[in-house]
């Protein structure tokens, strides 16, 4: 039996479209990820990135195959309300309005993280604010009176006050001005390492996952194609699906690609 803290095996996700038949989403897919590890997961849009962190975060159930939370079967969420075990898994979206009540203030928010955590928090929520780089007042503010960057850093804020062991970004940059992207992915990375907790970054974006992650995992149409180290990846793609994904990749700035 495998101890990891995630541990996705042979995950196949199928849709019932009426009318269309049945759309297989993701396809025997198989990883794990541990406690200190940055995996990016990258592809197409459409190649079923999403449908896999929500089976993961038991809002969609395997059509086959097993999810394990350290040791635990993740199974779907009743009412999206998440069992205790499964609080160590927390999601960013790419729209942080999909995880903040646009009704009430910061602080109330993060403190609703904070109240998720079983032992001693590791966190204040001025602590907080203070690590996503806003102001102490930004607690008493309401999720509409700040910028997406900002929005999502109180996004990012709230999850880390939940203490997760496991924190999932999905697209969490994808809306927002280049220039703040590998800002916030790299604030997302430092979090996720100093709370000890795995971070599963997910992007249709090369470049950016490769800021983030220490190993990259390329799904094409529902399945992982091709793993390894950031590195490895980026240097020597051996599957043709990863050179595409990097040959669309403009070297105008320093994420793009190397010289040579
Ligand atoms: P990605 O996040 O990589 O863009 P998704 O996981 O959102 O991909 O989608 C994978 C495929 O599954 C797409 O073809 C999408 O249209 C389809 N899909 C996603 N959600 C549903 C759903 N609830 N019902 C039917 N098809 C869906
Ligand atoms: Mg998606």
């Amino acid at each position: 039996m495998s101890s990891s803290l995630l541990s996705v095996e042979n995950v196949t996700v199928t849709y019932r479209r009426p009318g269309l038949g049945k759309l297989i989403a993701t396809n025997d897919v198989s990883f794990e990820l541990e406690r200190g590890q940055v995996l990016g997961l990258v592809g197409e849009s459409g190649c079923g990135k999403s449908t896999l962190a929500r089976a993961i975060c038991g809002l969609e159930t395997p059509t086959s195959g097993r999810i394990r939370f350290d040791g635990t079967t993740v199974r779907r969420l009743k009412n999206r309300r998440r069992p205790r075990e499964l609080m160590g898994i927390q999601m960013v979206f790419q729209n942080p309005y999909a995880s903040l009540n646009p009704r009430r203030t910061v602080s109330s928010q993060i403190e609703d993280g904070l109240r998720a955590i079983t032992g001693s928090a590791r966190w204040t929520v001025a602590e907080l604010l203070t690590e996503v780089e806003l102001d102490r007042a930004a607690g008493e503010k309401f999720p509409h009176e700040f910028s997406g960057g900002q929005r999502q850093r109180i996004a990012i804020a709230r999850a880390i006050a939940a203490g997760p062991e496991l924190l999932i970004g999905d697209e969490p940059i994808a809306s927002l001005d280049a220039s703040l992207q590998s800002k916030i992915a790299l604030l997302m990375r430092r979090l996720a390492l100093e709370s000890d907790a795995a971070l599963l970054f997910i992007s249709h974006d090369l470049a950016v996952v490769r800021v983030v992650a220490d190993s990259i995992a390329v799904m094409e149409r529902g399945r992982i194609v091709e793993r390894g180290p950031v590195a490895e990846i980026w240097n020597d793609p051996q599957e043709p699906y990863t050179q595409k994904l990097l040959a669309a990749i403009p070297a105008v700035d320093g994420m793009g690609r190397l010289p040579g």
